[in-house]
């Protein structure tokens, strides 16, 4: 589907629950997250009748989303029926990676493509530290089931934080010598919990490139495309940098998202939201038309804390 800027629309991000195992700092407060009444979130049928309906309006890349995602129960089953969709190009997953040691193997033979691994630090006492709970060690076994299981190629997400992970870029590209793996820095955006960070907290992706002179720039690959890509000579993996606050890709923006409690938004850090709970068939099909062609034609997050959804990033999917 083309929206009203002529941008084509073919990615959808779904957020299976707000729920997670972890606290990270900018992501979650660390205590009073209430439990969602059961009729306030979709259950997984609605979420599965939303992507067969946006796979039939040109939808074809699908990313499931959280909270943490693999703590929702049943999604295995549920990956099983999006994934043999014949209009599926890709089919993937981000998560925290502390339980993917127990699902790497069912969600690939359920047909998920690929995964998307958070993982800010590689200093064990930090990684407890941001995630408040976490193991680094459940992450590094998540990730070597994650290669064995073959969801590759694996992409690592580092959310770069002034004061906290700077100093652990140059180790996090090196992990891209040997392996074929694809290390993507991710600007902290100013959402939720970190909407009251001080300033020195979010810094420019170009920091990476004054840490890592030798990167060299891979070619852009065009609509879709929210990374700059690079590389070190001869390694067999990349670096990825995203940078929503420093460098916007609104004109490139190709993706939706549906929140938990089934919420549409065509835009990350627009207040507007679609409600698609408890829709029938027909209507379903109108609410995401309208979501996916009235797309806003760009944010205003270029200035630091301006993003206008009041929702913290585990109760959007990021
Ligand atoms: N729990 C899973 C995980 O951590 O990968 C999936 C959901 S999490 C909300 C998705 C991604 O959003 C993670 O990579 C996380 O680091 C990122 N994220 C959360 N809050 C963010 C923020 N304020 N700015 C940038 N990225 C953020
Ligand atoms: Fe949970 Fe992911 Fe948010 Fe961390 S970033 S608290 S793992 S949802």
């Amino acid at each position: 589907m083309i929206d009203n800027f002529g941008r084509k629309i073919n990615y959808l991000r779904v957020s299976v629950t707000d729920l997670c195992n972890l606290r990270c700092s900018y992501c979650m407060p660390e205590k009073g997250i209430e439990k969602k009444e059961h009729k306030d979130i979709m259950n997984l049928e609605e979420i599965e009748n939303i992507i067969k309906t946006a796979v039939k309006l040109g939808i074809n890349k699908v990313r499931i989303t959280g909270g943490e995602p693999l703590v929702r129960k049943g999604l295995v089953p549920m990956i099983n029926n999006i994934s043999s969709l014949d209009e599926m190009k890709e089919l993937t997953l981000t998560t925290n990676g502390t339980l993917l040691k127990d699902y790497a193997d069912s969600l690939k033979k359920a047909g998920l493509n690929r995964v998307n691994i958070s993982l800010d630090t590689l200093d064990r006492e930090k990684y407890k530290k941001i995630t408040r709970c976490g193991n680094l060690d459940d992450v590094l076994e998540g990730i070597r089931a994650a290669k064995e299981a073959k969801l590759l190629p694996i992409k690592i997400n580092v959310v770069l934080i002034g004061g906290f992970n700077d100093d652990e870029i140059a180790e996090f590209v090196n992990l891209t010598v040997k392996d074929e793996i694809e290390v993507r820095f991710i600007e902290l955006m100013p959402l939720g919990e970190a909407s009251t960070w001080p300033k020195e907290s979010f810094i420019s992706n170009e920091e990476v490139l004054n840490k890592v002179p030798r990167l060299i720039s891979m070619p852009f690959k065009g609509h879709g495309t929210v990374a700059r890509m690079y590389k070190l000579p001869d390694s067999k993996g990349k670096v990825g940098l995203i940078s929503p606050v420093s460098s916007h890709f609104c004109n490139y923006c190709n993706r939706i998202r549906v929140t938990p409690d089934g919420k549409l938004k065509s835009c990350l850090h627009s207040s507007q939201e679609i409600d698609l709970k408890g829709a029938n068939p027909r209507e379903l099909e109108r609410l995401l038309i309208e979501g996916m062609r009235g797309k806003p034609s760009r944010h205003n997050m270029g200035t630091m804390h301006s993003t206008e959804t009041h929702r913290n990033m585990n109760e959007i999917g990021g």
